[in-house]
């Protein structure tokens, strides 16, 4: 028999009948002749407010606790829809990620699969069960904790288990019909894509599209995973994240120049102020926020002042990093010799991005022109083969959104449909 996964995301499970809407579109599934796996979230915002109780608690939760509460989320959810589905007449069985053999590394709040061992699984599937999985989560075998993938990391879930079960398809259910060309809460003229390519959608997720979590593309590109990304609320089509090097011959689809817009409103910016211009100091900065296991994202040197041969660097980073960096470096300050530090977390990061840029000419140009005519002061700059990013102030990174958006000529004819959510 085929089998496909289907990943429901926090708000299409967010209350009892969300939970009962989509228990039916896993009977119906099932009833069309297919073994069904499903991944799911917690219910509506619980993460969050599991979140913001640690933080009530403590303001530095440890991380071991922090993923044995967090967890808990998805424990709902999955027993609450194994439930519908059983009083619906029809065999269902959920399971923890630590009982469907989702092994991770230890790394608590952003852990990664190593391993996925589905023998309970296959066993319920045989003996004809829908089987449920809590999604978001995993286990470590030399801890023998429980771990969570991330923020958003239910798609991941979904993926390995498509990938470790062989499905025919992988479908991420979410509040919106599909992939679009920008955040539809943030610009309502955006279009839904019928397809983009995964290294497109790396990028938009990378950039802060979190309709797709980014390991999942990952994980998804690596295994030769198709995703369908659609609403739950509807029975549309949705959008097919496909490798084009996997597509049969003659199948190629022609590039669009532009993906889309993504924006990420969750980075920080460090400056380190008055840093030494000699050789080897950048290389003690990073080393030292590497070692703190912080992400950098975009880096900037200004050239050194000739009177006194110091510059300044910055770079943006989560900023659920933020502490922990500035920490990491006042410890090297003496060492390095730079003058202070200076954290910002009001930015925001627009970025463009597509394949076909790699050969048209002129976005960049293009980009910034729309960015002056809307009035908006640029930061900082990056660009990668197939993406521009910029950074301006948080405020204004929505209205530089939909400028962008209007001057690529991507917006839609309607407004796009937000079904649920409260786009926390
Ligand atoms: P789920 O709970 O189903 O995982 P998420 O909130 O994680 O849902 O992701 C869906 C949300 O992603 C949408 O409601 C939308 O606001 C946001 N989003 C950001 N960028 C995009 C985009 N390019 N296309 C579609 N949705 C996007
Ligand atoms: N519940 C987790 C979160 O909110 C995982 C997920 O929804 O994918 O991040
Ligand atoms: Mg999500």
């Amino acid at each position: 028999m085929t089998l496909i996964v289907q990943k429901f995301g926090g708000s299409s499970v967010a209350d009892a009948e969300s939970i009962k809407r989509v228990a039916r579109r896993v009977v119906e599934t099932r009833r069309a002749g297919k073994d069904v796996v499903v991944a799911v979230s917690a219910m509506g915002d619980t993460t969050d407010e599991l979140l913001d109780l640690a933080g009530e608690v403590t303001p530095l939760p440890a991380p071991r606790e922090l993923d044995m509460l967090l967890s808990s989320g998805e424990r709902i959810s999955m027993a609450l829809l194994a439930m519908a589905i059983k009083s619906m007449g029809h065999e269902a069985r959920s399971f923890t990620g630590s009982q469907a053999g989702m092994i991770t590394d230890a790394t608590h709040g952003s852990a990664r699969i190593v391993d996925v061992t589905p023998v309970r699984l296959r066993e319920a599937l045989d003996e004809g069960a829908i089987v449920i999985v809590a999604g978001f989560q995993g286990f470590n075998r030399d801890t023998r904790d429980i771990t969570t993938l991330g923020r958003g990391g239910s798609d991941t879930t979904a993926v390995a288990l498509a990938a470790a079960l062989g499905a025919e398809q992988c479908e991420i259910y979410t509040d919106v019909d599909g992939v679009f060309t920008s955040d539809p809460r943030v610009v309502p003229k955006a279009r839904k894509l019928d397809r983009v390519t995964s290294e497109e959608m790396l990028e938009l997720a990378a950039s802060g599209a979190k309709v797709l979590h980014i390991r999942a593309v990952e994980y998804a590109r690596r295994h030769g995973v198709t995703l369908h990304v659609r609403s739950s609320f509807t029975d549309t089509e949705g959008t097919i994240v496909y490798d084009p090097s996997r597509l049969p011959e003659g199948e190629a689809v022609e590039d669009s120049v532009l993906a889309g817009v993504a924006i990420d409103l969750s980075q920080a910016k460090i400056t380190v102020v008055g840093v030494p211009d000699v050789p080897g100091v950048a290389a003690k900065i990073f080393k030292i926020l590497a070692k703190s296991n912080i992400n950098i994202d975009m880096i900037v040197q200004n050239v050194s002042a000739a009177a006194t041969g110091l510059t300044d660097i910055s770079f943006t980073l989560p900023k659920t990093d933020g502490e922990k960096a500035l920490a990491a470096l006042s410890g090297v300050q003496a060492d390095i010799g730079f003058d202070s530090l200076q954290y910002d977390d009001e930015i925001g990061k627009l970025s463009l991005v597509g394949a076909a840029m790699r050969s048209a000419s002129g976005v960049s140009a293009k980009l910034f022109e729309a960015l002056y005519e809307a009035g908006i002061n640029l930061e900082m700059i990056s660009t990668s083969e197939i993406r521009i990013s910029v950074v301006t102030r948080a405020e204004s990174v929505h209205r530089a959104a939909r400028a962008v958006h209007a001057a690529f000529e991507l917006d839609g004819e309607e407004d796009a449909v937000v079904y649920a959510g409260t786009g926390r």
